[in-house]
Order: C-alpha cells, then sequence, then structure tokens
C-alpha cells in the first residue's frame, strides 16, 4: 500500500492493524468464511445439492426461511464476541452495513422484530446488540418492532444444554401482543440450535402473523 493511501484511509482494522476504510480491511473480509449450500429452511450448512437437512425435513421449524451472512467460526466469531462483549460500536456498526445489503436483496416485510433480550441481560451488556444491527436498515417509522414482543424470561444459555432441556427452558420465554401485520422478518445476531428463534416464531404465529423469515448475522454449527 503506497503512502497517499495510507494516508486518505481513515482508520485501521481491528483484526490485522492495517489501515482500512471501515473497521475490517478488505483482505480480512475476503477470509470470511461463508458456506456457499444451506439448508432453505434452517440455515445449517449441508453438503451437495441438497435443499434442506435431515432435522428441518424430520422436523420443520416454526419460521419458513432462514438467511445468514457468515459461518460462525474463525474471524466471524471473533468479531462478534469483541461487539458483544466490549461494547465496540464500529464492529456493530460494520456489521449493520453488512446486514443492509444483504436485506436490500430480500423480499418484502412488513416489520422487523429483532430477539428480544431480558432486562438484565441488556443491564449487563449495556446495550441491544441487536438493535445495534439493524441500525442501517430504516424504513418507515416503527418498521423495526420491538414493543409487539417481549422476553418474560430470561433464559441459560441453550448451547450447552440437550435438546430436550433445550425445548424446556425456552417455553414460554416471550408474550406478544396481538399483531396484525402479516410479514415478518426476524431477525438475531447469531443462530446455534435455532432453538430461541424458533420459539420466537411460533409466539408471533400465534399472536396473528401469518409467516415469518429469519436473518442472522451468523449460523454455528450445532
Ligand atoms: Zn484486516
Ligand atoms: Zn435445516
Amino acid at each position: 500500500m503506497g503512502f497517499y493511501q495510507r494516508l486518505t484511509l481513515k482508520q485501521s482494522c481491528v483484526l490485522c492493524m492495517e489501515p482500512a476504510n471501515f473497521c475490517v480491511c478488505q483482505a480480512c473480509e475476503a477470509a470470511f468464511s461463508n458456506q456457499i449450500n444451506r439448508c432453505q429452511s434452517c440455515a445449517h450448512p449441508i453438503s451437495g445439492n441438497l435443499d434442506f437437512c435431515g432435522q428441518c425435513l424430520s422436523h420443520s421449524p416454526a419460521f419458513d426461511h432462514a438467511y445468514t451472512l457468515y459461518d460462525y467460526q474463525d474471524l466471524v466469531a471473533q468479531l462478534i464476541k469483541t461487539f458483544k462483549y466490549s461494547q465496540q460500536l464500529c464492529i456493530g456498526n460494520y456489521f449493520a452495513h453488512k446486514l443492509a445489503e444483504k436485506y436490500q436483496t430480500m423480499q418484502h416485510y412488513d416489520a422487523i422484530i429483532p430477539m428480544p433480550l431480558s432486562r438484565q441481560r441488556i443491564r449487563e451488556r449495556g446495550f441491544n446488540q441487536v438493535l445495534e444491527l439493524l441500525s442501517i436498515i430504516k424504513k418507515k417509522p416503527n418498521f423495526i418492532d420491538t414493543h409487539s414482543v417481549h422476553r418474560i424470561k430470561a433464559t441459560q444459555p441453550l448451547t450447552t444444554l440437550n435438546p430436550e432441556q433445550r425445548q424446556k427452558e425456552i417455553k414460554g420465554a416471550f408474550h406478544a401482543n396481538p399483531i396484525s401485520y402479516q410479514r415478518v422478518l426476524l431477525v438475531d445476531d447469531v443462530m446455534t440450535t435455532g432453538t430461541s428463534l424458533n420459539e420466537l416464531a411460533k409466539t408471533i404465529l400465534k399472536a396473528g402473523v401469518k409467516n415469518c423469515d429469519v436473518l442472522t448475522l451468523s449460523r454455528a454449527r450445532d
């Protein structure tokens, strides 16, 4: 990189410290992992030319389609953790732009519902990371609906539990007021087992929503 080019770049990449236009440089971004073939239902990586994973074929989730940007590993996992636990808002802003780009390619929704966090979690963390990720996707007022659904139970981390324990832990975690619009996009930062998003989808479908899809920044292998 030449001297004058360096001068025009305002910040350094949080991963490699090289000068960059955003807080992640193009070289690091090129190393992000994103599986080409994913289950159309839950976005879990699958091999070959299959459309759905075995789990969704036997037990399809309450949402229709899950979309994701990256695999939850290596640099992406490191960035998301730094963003969430050290409040590095420039990383949130970077990912918010990426989510907005993805959103442009998607179909129409009446509203976006971000994964509701418990008050305790927001207090611990100091901010709601999912709302930060939605900061670039702004449409009409109230398009991002943070009022219809609330988390009424603070759940323990689900990844350490077996499938039955997870179901038990998440059951009744959300409460929704009656919802009048039809098509909803649920958004979360990381989807691991999909248990929380599935429960959230069930809750809003009962509250009057006709169908919903899911968009996450990253998908972990469970
Ligand atoms: Zn870099
Ligand atoms: Zn699946």
